[in-house]
């Protein structure tokens, strides 16, 4: 037996002691001859990394390759964060991330290569648009929408060329909007198209984005694919070997020149320096105590900058009742954001499964409903679209990731006021001894999980 009990019990005094005792256990006494860093329970190692979505992994597998003893402290009793599949209906479905959002450079399809992770090809022109009452636009109308949106967002670009003062970017659609002479089906087309490239895709509305900013991110090219085997072989192969602690809720972080605490639910834990990849949501809230508290700069980021949310149903049914070639459903119905947007995973998995997206207010306000609201709701959308005869779904996933009180969010945006320059404020090392990596990190990459990746592999490096 080793004598890790003392550690711990010296650990714990420290934590509830004064600023001295807390220099004195932060100077992280060199580990005695006894204590060995890859023993399951040390509590003290060369960094600690908190988190263990991709973000995190990607620091500890990074430092750890580099020959330094790394403790992941995660309090979900999984690892992955916002990559998560699930398997309970019988085949892996993504309830976090989804896509490697184009495929050339990108650092996971190297890892999917690595991991054997097997990806397929999203077709997003392969797709069927519905009106409001069901029927399939006319030939021709989804085109048009498309073009009346770029030619309306050539307007908004030239606002946000000359204006001196950000606004939001729904501000600059308004003042377009009202030089224009729209029928009221242009309007509704117009809407539902903003929405998609707003809500759905950066989990905020075109009212809560900073019209400056709000596209500033930066994108591979080459293929949209999806994992039909679930995000998680990559998550997992990164988080092989590594000394992942389970269940560790990071209450307090203490920091000084001379190191790191970190007190969890389960304990204390030491080292000469920690990487933070909390999101951005749980630094919004500070459910997390920072001691001292972070400086002004970084709690200003933390507050300019935007956590939304996209939420994803998944229903599964008996059998497939819509034609099975086609990858995406839009419905463009009377409220704008509900049911308006589906994926059939036929294509990609040859399983009769639906899912549907929310995202920005309207996927805050689904998590309002209950599991049987929701799912009566899908339904309604679906006869819409597919008629009466339809079967019940036999098996449903509903994801509520601003209730989930280790993410409180999706992924951060912009918002008015706010801009990249506050993601570098964020990331900015807090002396040699707090490093901070995760999604709302990356300047270039924000919202997506290779910018949550390369920002772990950048903390890593910093550090
Ligand atoms: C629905 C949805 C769809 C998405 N779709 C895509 C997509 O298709 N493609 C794409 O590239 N990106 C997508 N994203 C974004 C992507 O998932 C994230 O940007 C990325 O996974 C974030 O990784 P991270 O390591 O920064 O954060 P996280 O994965 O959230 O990791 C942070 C970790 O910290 C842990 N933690 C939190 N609080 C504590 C605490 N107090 N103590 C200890 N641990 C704590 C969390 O449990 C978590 O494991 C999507 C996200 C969502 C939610």
């Amino acid at each position: 037996m080793k004598t890790k009990f003392t550690r711990r019990d010296f650990l714990k005094t420290a934590a509830i002691g004064t600023a001295s005792a807390l220099a004195l256990s932060c100077g992280l006494i060199p580990p005695t001859q006894e204590e060995d860093m890859t023993d399951p329970l040390s509590t003290h190692a060369d960094v600690l990394v908190l988190g263990a979505g991709i973000a995190g992994l990607a620091a500890a597998r990074t430092l750890t390759d580099k020959g330094l003893s790394v403790i992941v402290l995660e309090a979900r009793n999984r690892v992955g964060g916002r990559t998560w599949t699930d398997s309970s209906l019988g085949v892996p479905l993504d309830l976090g991330a989804s896509w490697i959002h184009g495929v050339n450079g990108n650092p996971i399809t190297k890892l999917a290569k690595e991991f054997g992770a097997k990806t397929a090809p999203t077709d997003g022109e392969n797709a069927i648009e519905f009106a409001a009452d069901g029927s399939e636009l006319p030939g021709g109308a989804w085109e048009e929408t498309e073009t009346l949106f770029e030619d309306i967002y050539e307007e908004v670009a030239e606002i946000q060329e000359r204006t001196d003062e950000d606004m939001s970017l729904q501000a600059a659609f308004d003042q377009v909007i009202a030089g224009r002479r729209l029928s009221g089906e242009d309007l509704r087309r117009l809407n539902y198209y903003i929405h998609l490239v707003t809500a759905l895709e950066y989990g905020a509305d075109a009212k809560d984005l900073s019209l400056w900013w709000w596209d500033q991110d930066e994108e591979f090219g080459g293929e949209e694919v999806i994992f039909p085997g679930g995000y998680n072989q990559i998550t997992d192969g990164l988080a092989k070997s590594l000394d992942i602690r389970l269940g560790e809720v990071v209450n307090i972080v203490r920091y000084g020149a001379d190191g790191v605490e970190v007190e969890t639910s389960q304990g204390n834990y030491a080292a000469a320096q920690a990487v933070v990849t909390l999101p951005l949501g749980v630094l919004k809230q500070a459910s997390v105590k920072f001691e001292p508290p972070l400086p002004e700069s970084k709690q200003a980021a933390i507050n300019r900058l935007g956590m939304g949310v996209l939420n994803k149903v998944y229903l599964k049914f008996p059998e497939v009742f819509w034609d099975a070639e086609v990858e995406t459903f839009s419905y463009l119905g009377e409220e704008l954001g509900e049911w308006g947007d589906w994926l059939s995973f036929v294509p990609f998995t040859g399983e009769p499964v639906l899912m549907a997206f929310h995202g920005g207010e309207k996927g805050f306000a689904l998590e309002e409903l209950s599991d049987d609201n929701i799912v009566a709701g899908a339904m309604q959308t679906l006869r819409v679209m597919f008629g009466g005869g339809i079967p019940e779904p036999e098996g449903v996933l509903i994801t509520r990731w601003g209730k989930d009180p280790f993410a409180l969010g999706a992924y951060s945006h912009t918002p008015p006021f706010a801009s990249g320059e506050d993601r570098g404020a964020l990331a900015q090392p807090l002396g040699n001894v707090l490093f901070f990596a995760g999604e709302a990190t990356s300047r270039e990459y924000p919202g997506t999980v290779h910018g949550a990746y390369l920002s772990g592999v950048r903390a890593a490096e910093e550090l």
